[in-house]
């Protein structure tokens, strides 16, 4: 049975008092919908507040990166077993920020991913081609290679237990939105990449789409035969606008 998603990646945003008044307009409008799993990832240094705050609500928290390293002489990373610790049930991996602003390449991601699954937890793997890869008709020979990085390094079996996250690059904090179509025919491909393996994977596996998804627009994408779900950016930082396409997920 596919789950739906709705995740919001904070992103580098808040304080912990605007975190504070988030989660409590969140956890005050939400209804626990069976199926429908809520995602919220802030900042590292707030997942211990995050989680504290958020108690017994059903909101489940992920952190926005992890290293692939167990421990050690790693300066400003933070690892799985730590992540592990504050109770994170998620982690997303390979986000287009990490790819291109921090020069993150398909088998760091793999590698990432491979530790993510080690350790239990559920990535959340990000793909997406750039507006110059979609004009010269690369989208879904860019998204299969990075799914396909990740398919080889762990194998199809374990690959069940993942998340996968499409988020075109020139459609994230841009306010351009793929259209639903545009995205239903990617998240299609995907499927039938993954399917290719094996076909109760695919059937089961929670694509997500990120990219200016908003409450205004939420219904339209949600409603795809293969999308299921969102990795909401700048939305997931209003309450009720994140709440709204909850509703609309559900
Ligand atoms: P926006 O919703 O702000 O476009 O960001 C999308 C995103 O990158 C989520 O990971």
């Amino acid at each position: 049975m596919r789950k739906t998603i709705v995740a919001g990646n904070w992103k580098m945003n808040g304080t912990t008092e605007s975190n504070k008044a988030l989660l409590e307009n969140l956890t005050a409008g939400l209804n626990a919908v069976d199926g429908l799993v809520t995602l919220v990832c802030p900042p590292a240094v707030y997942l211990a507040q995050v989680k504290q705050q958020l108690g017994n609500a059903p909101v489940a928290v992920g952190a926005q990166n992890v290293s692939a390293q167990p421990k050690g002489a790693f300066t400003g990373e933070w690892s799985l077993a730590m992540l592990q610790d504050l109770g994170c049930e998620y982690v997303i991996i390979g986000h287009s920020e990490r790819r291109s602003i921090f020069g993150e390449t398909d088998n760091q991601v793999a590698e990432k991913v491979a530790a993510t699954l080690d350790a239990k937890l559920i990535p959340v793997l990000c793909v997406g081609e750039t507006l110059e890869e979609r004009e010269a008709g690369e989208t879904i020979n860019v998204v299969s290679n990075q799914v396909e990085a990740v398919l080889a390094r762990v194998g199809i079996a374990a690959l069940a237990n993942a998340v996968i996250a499409y988020e075109p690059v020139w459609a994230i904090g841009t306010g351009l939105t793929a259209t639903p179509q545009q995205a239903q025919d990617v998240h299609k491909a995907i499927r039938a990449q993954l399917a290719a393996s094996d076909d109760s994977v695919a059937e089961n596996m929670s694509i997500l789409y990120g990219g200016s998804m908003n409450a205004v627009n939420a219904a339209e994408l949600l409603a795809q035969q293969d999308i299921d779900g969102g990795l909401i950016g700048g939305a997931s930082l209003k309450a009720d606008e994140f709440l709204t396409i909850c509703a609309a997920a559900a």
